[in-house]
C-alpha cells in the first residue's frame, strides 16, 4: 500500500496462535488486512520456540479454538508438532495464508500524522496502514540471570533447548523453576549424567492431572480466585504432600500469585534421585557452579529456564508503556492515545489459548469497527469512563471471559461518550496531537 493510496489496509504483525486467531476475527467482520512473519511459517512458537519434546501444558479441550477444535484423537496433551498441524490446519481453514508475509520482520512501527502508521521492515521496505494489531508474543525476548564469575561451560537460554542431544550425556543445571524449567529438568535426568535444578524459592508444582482430568480443565470453575486457592492447596497437600520432602522449599506466596508450574516429571525424578534440587546460585567460577548453601558441583550445561521480557522493540518511543510485565493498554488491548493501536495477546493466561482467544479476537474486531465511527482514540474515551489500565499480565481464565462479556456490554455507551467529549473539545487531546 502507497503513502497516496486512498485506504490503508491494517496490519498484524505475528502469525502465531494469537496473529492467526486475530486474523481470522478480522477477515469475518471484513476489516481488510495485511499480516506481516519473521519466520517462514505459521505457528510461532510451535514452529520455532519450543523443544522437539515438548507437549503443552494446558490441555487439548483448553487450548483448542472454540470455533475450530482439535482433532478428536489428539491427546489430552498433544505434541508441538500436533499442535503445529493445527495451527496450520487453522490457518487453511479460514484461508488467511494468501494475507500473510512470511520473512518480514517489522523493525519500526510510528504513527503518521494522518492517524495512519508506517511500518518499517528490516528489508528496508516501508507500507502504510489503518491500524496495527500486535501479536508478537511474549516468549520472545530472553530474560538472563547475573551471576558472579565466570562459567566456562555451555551457559545457554531454556528459548535455545531444542533437543535432547544438547544435554545428552552431560551434567546439566536448570535454573528456574517455570514450566521449561521442569521439563528440560526431567530431559536431563532421563538423558544426562545428571540432572540438577536451582530454586530461588518454593514453587506450586501440580501434577499435569488430577483425578486423571488435565490441571487445567479443573481452572475452568466459576469459583474465585480465593475458592480455587483453598481447594487446590488441600487437593495438592493430599496428591503431592509436603514440598520439603522432595527438598524444595516450601512456597513462599499463595497458590495463582505466580504464574503455577503444572509438571508431574519433576517431582518423580525428585523422589527417585535423578534430580538433584539446589538453592539459588552464589557464582561460577569455571565449571564449577557455588550454591548460596554453600554446596558446589560442577556441569557441562547451564540451562538458564528465566524467563522473557514482555517487550515490542519495534514500536515508536511513547506509543506504549509497560511496567515489568504488564502492558499499560485499557480493556486489556486498547494504546491509551493514539487510534487503531493495539496490543494483543500479551498476558499469561493460567490456561490455553483458545477458549479466551475467540472471543477476545472477535471484541478485537467489533473495537476497530467501533473505532472507524468515532472521533477520539477509543483509549482516551475509556480514560474517561475510568478503565483502568491492568494491574498484573496474570490471567485468571474465567475472570477474563467475563470481562470480555462486560466489555461487549459497555459497547453501546461508547459513541455516547465520544459525542459528549466533542460537544466538551479541548477536554481531549485528539491523536494527531500525542507521539
Ligand atoms: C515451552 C513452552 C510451553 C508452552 N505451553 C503452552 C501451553 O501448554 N498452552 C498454551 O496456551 N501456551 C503455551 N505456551 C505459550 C505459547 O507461547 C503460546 O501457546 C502461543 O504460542 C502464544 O502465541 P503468540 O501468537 O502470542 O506468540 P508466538 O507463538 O510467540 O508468535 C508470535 C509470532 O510473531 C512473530 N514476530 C515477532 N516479532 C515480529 C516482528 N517484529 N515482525 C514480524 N513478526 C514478528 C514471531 O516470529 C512469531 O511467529 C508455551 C510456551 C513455551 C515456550
Amino acid at each position: 500500500m502507497s503513502a497516496q493510496s486512498a485506504k490503508p489496509k491494517f496490519a498484524i504483525i505475528g502469525a502465531g496462535p494469537v496473529g492467526l486467531s486475530a486474523a481470522r476475527a478480522l477477515k469475518q467482520k471484513g476489516i481488510e488486512y495485511e499480516q506481516f512473519e519473521s519466520g517462514t511459517a505459521v505457528g510461532g512458537n510451535w514452529r520455532d520456540g519450543v523443544y522437539q519434546s515438548a507437549h503443552i501444558i494446558s490441555s487439548r479441550k483448553t487450548t483448542e479454538f472454540p470455533d475450530y477444535p482439535m482433532p478428536s484423537d489428539y491427546p489430552d496433551f498433544p505434541s508441538a508438532n500436533q499442535m503445529l498441524a493445527y495451527l496450520n490446519d487453522y490457518a487453511k481453514h479460514y484461508d488467511l495464508l494468501t494475507n500473510i508475509t512470511f520473512n518480514k520482520t517489522v523493525e519500526l512501527v510510528s504513527p503518521l500524522s494522518n492517524e495512519f502508521f508506517e511500518l518499517r521492515f528490516s528489508d528496508g521496505t516501508t507500507s502504510i496502514h489503518e491500524g496495527v494489531v500486535v501479536c508478537n508474543g511474549h516468549h520472545r525476548h530472553r530474560r538472563f540471570p547475573q551471576f558472579e564469575g565466570q562459567f566456562t561451560g555451555e551457559l545457554i537460554h531454556s528459548k535455545d533447548y531444542k533437543d535432547p542431544d544438547q544435554i545428552r550425556g552431560k551434567r546439566v543445571l536448570v535454573i528456574g523453576g517455570g514450566n521449561s524449567s521442569c521439563d528440560i529438568t526431567a530431559e536431563a535426568a532421563r538423558v544426562g549424567a545428571s540432572a540438577h535444578m536451582s530454586l530461588r524459592r518454593g514453587y506450586w508444582f501440580m501434577p499435569k492431572t488430577f483425578y486423571g482430568v488435565p490441571t487445567s480443565e479443573l481452572l475452568t470453575t466459576k469459583l474465585p480466585v480465593w475458592m480455587q486457592r483453598i481447594y487446590f492447596t488441600m487437593l495438592l497437600r493430599v496428591v503431592v504432600g509436603d514440598y520439603r520432602s522432595y527438598g524444595l522449599m516450601k512456597p513462599d506466596h499463595k497458590i495463582f500469585e505466580h504464574h503455577p508450574t503444572i509438571n508431574t516429571e519433576v517431582l518423580h525424578y525428585l523422589k527417585h534421585g535423578r534430580i538433584v534440587p539446589h538453592p539459588d546460585v552464589k557464582r561460577l567460577d569455571g565449571r564449577r557452579v557455588e550454591f548460596v548453601d554453600g554446596m558446589s558441583e560442577d556441569f557441562d550445561v547451564i540451562v538458564c529456564g528465566t524467563g522473557f521480557y514482555v517487550s515490542f522493540p519495534f514500536l515508536a518511543p511513547g506509543l506504549i508503556e509497560t511496567d515489568n510485565a504488564v502492558v499499560k493498554v485499557r480493556w486489556g488491548m486498547v494504546a491509551p492515545n493514539h487510534k487503531h493501536l493495539y496490543i494483543y495477546g500479551w498476558g499469561q493466561v493460567r490456561y490455553g489459548f483458545g477458549p479466551l482467544l475467540t472471543p477476545g479476537s472477535d471484541i478485537l474486531a467489533d473495537l476497530i469497527l467501533l473505532q472507524r465511527k468515532l472521533r477520539h482514540p477509543l483509549g482516551q474515551v475509556l480514560e474517561k469512563l475510568k478503565q483502568p489500565f491492568p494491574r498484573t499480565h496474570l490471567l485468571d481464565p474465567m475472570a477474563t471471559l467475563r470481562q470480555i462479556e462486560s466489555v461487549r456490554g459497555m459497547l453501546w455507551i461508547i459513541p455516547l461518550v465520544d459525542k459528549y467529549l466533542m460537544k466538551n473539545a479541548g477536554s481531549l487531546r485528539s491523536s494527531t496531537d500525542i507521539g
